[in-house]
């Protein structure tokens, strides 16, 4: 077997000895004697450099990784490739590398059966029906069920901490984000790889195998016609049905016979009428025997996260965090209504809406910077307040300035204009309802009283402030919130849309790592980097 061990008595395998594995048996050995976490690879052969690169990734992560490959008959229809899928054991052993263990179960293995038809598949997790109508759903029904009851079946015999998937079949990796128990319920985590092209362009696939040189010529048209699809986009064009028809009679003058060519939101798989934010255009064509996929991520600005939640939640380090690590900018909109408090403050403006509020809103020159570490700098009239715009005194008047109708106004106006170019991690109080309701997307952050009393005392002490007692400043908080949440203008509360994610007893990293997994789910990973200009507004 190409110089490879064949497991036999199983230790510890030693890191470069890559172990194969033929039986269930084998693999509980493997499994038993790997100690550490493992990370997963499921594949169905024929690697190439898309699948390396997902080796790559996991073994990027740390711990032992596992190939499988096998090539599930549930999820091919009859008259599909099943037969004719590339079936190369060898040359895989030799592409999987950088591979603890690659895994060959049999059809029995898995199933229990050597025959297993598509009634399988109907035992496997339930599907969430709205993601199989658009894309590949209508043209291979029951495909996806499949893929579910295969997934589902590898996951509970392997049990990894993380499996690794490429973003080339984005609708299959949204299927089992949204349906496999084992990812729903966190027992495993999920890393999603971007797409590794052809130097022509061309998706790496399997089944490009099977093209002949000319076939493969015309099976290049079919990123083009997509990026066609994106120089329509930059030129201004939104209108799905004109995206789509471009693509479509782009291939429709070539050998290419297209199944669909389809412009669906990234999470729930739906049709987009218009794109505003981010979309993904998949296409699906045949090609001589083989039926390709490819998709692009269509974007009318940069993505933007919209995080709104009550004081005290750790918004703002959250927020800080995750800006920076996918370079976006951090909007923190609180700032621009602390500021106009302090103004309102230093000129002895009473705090309700008249002529002279409307004065001083009309003249004031409210300006945002952003420092070496993606700090933002707050400045009014010219006047730098980004610290004094968290005294106490501040603090304790602004949520009555936030209620002023015309103060919400001027400034919901100016952080749209933010917006506009999009690439932004907002935080305030009504980002998601208000503001960005477009967001990629929205969160809101909770945690208890006491939790948030706790996090405001260290925060002052952070800033040489003396906190007040605790049950002082628990009554300071939750004054604030209900003045936040009654409002009559954008009152704080959870966009209908967006996730809500409780923060006590998990640490800043944990809620930054699961935010930045719930933004990979909406906007892929290969989108990025976006430019991480200053907006203009
Ligand atoms: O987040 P931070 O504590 O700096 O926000 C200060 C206050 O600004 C909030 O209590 C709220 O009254 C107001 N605010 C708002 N809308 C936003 C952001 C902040 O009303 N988008």
């Amino acid at each position: 077997m190409n110089g490879h061990a064949v497991l036999g008595n199983v230790d510890m395998p030693t890191k470069g000895a890559m172990v194969i594995l033929r039986s269930n048996s084998e693999l509980d050995q493997w499994l038993a004697a790997a100690g550490g976490p493992i990370h997963f690879v499921p594949t169905m052969g024929g690697l190439h450099r898309g699948h390396q690169q997902l080796i790559r990734a996991a073994r990027g992560a740390g711990g032992r990784v596992l190939v499988s490959v096998f090539v599930n008959p549930t999820q091919f229809a009859a008259g599909e490739d099943f037969t004719t899928y590339p079936r190369h054991p060898d040359r895989d052993i030799q592409q999987a590398a950088d591979t603890d263990a690659v895994w060959f179960p049999t059809v029995e293995h898995i199933y229990g059966d050597a025959n297993p038809d598509r009634s399988h598949a109907g035992s496997g997790p339930p599907i969430k029906p709205s993601l199989i109508q658009t894309l590949c759903g209508p043209w291979r029904p029951g495909h996806f069920e499949g893929v579910l009851m295969v997934m589902a079946r590898l996951l509970e015999r392997v049990q990894p901490a993380l499996v690794v998937m490429g973003e080339k079949d984005w609708q299959q990796l949204t299927v089992l984000r949204q349906c496999l128990p084992a990812l729903c319920e966190k027992r495993c985590r999920l890393l999603p790889v971007p797409v590794v092209r052809e130097g022509d362009g061309l998706p790496c696939s399997s089944r490009n195998s099977r093209l002949s040189p000319s076939q493969r010529r015309q099976a290049a048209l079919l990123p083009q016609a997509l990026g066609d699809a994106e120089a329509a986009v930059q030129a201004g064009e939104r209108r799905s049905a004109v995206l789509e028809q471009l693509v479509r009679a782009r291939l429709d003058a070539t050998e290419l016979r297209v199944d669909y060519a389809q412009l669906v939101h990234p999470l729930t798989l739906q049709p987009c009428p218009h794109l505003d934010g981010v979309a993904l255009l998949g296409v699906a064509v045949h090609v001589g025997p083989v039926r390709l996929l490819d998709h692009r991520f269509l974007l009318s600005r940069q993505p933007i996260i919209a995080i709104d939640g009550p004081a005290g939640t750790g918004k703002s380090t959250v927020t800080r965090l995750l800006a920076a690590r996918l370079g976006l900018l951090h909007l923190d909109t609180g700032a621009m209504y602390r500021a106009v408090a302090w103004l309102m403050l230093e000129n002895r403006q009473p705090i309700r809406s008249d002529a002279a509020l409307q004065q001083l809103l009309e003249t004031m020159e409210l300006r945002l910077a952003w420092g070496d570490h993606g700090q933002q700098v707050i400045c009014i009239n010219g006047v730098d307040v980004s610290d004094a715009i968290r005294l106490p005194r501040v603090t304790a008047t602004v949520p009555r300035v936030a209620a002023l109708p015309q103060v919400r106004q001027v400034l919901t106006r100016q952080q749209r204009a933010f917006g506009q170019q999009g690439g932004l991690v907002s935080e305030g109080r009504d980002m998601g309802t208000a503001v960005f309701p477009n967001a990629e997307l929205k969160v809101y952050l909770t945690a208890t009283a006491a939790e948030r009393a706790r996090r405001r005392a260290a925060d002052m002490t952070q800033r040489g402030q003396t906190p007040p007692p605790l049950a002082t400043l628990e009554a300071q908080i939750a004054e604030r919130d209900h003045l936040d949440r009654t409002r009559t203008e954008a009152p704080l509360r959870q966009a209908e849309d967006g996730v809500v994610v409780a923060t006590d007893g998990i640490t800043v990293e944990q809620v930054v790592d699961d935010l930045e997994e719930l933004f990979h789910q909406r906007v892929p990973r290969g989108a990025e980097p976006w430019a991480n200009t200053e907006p203009v507004a």
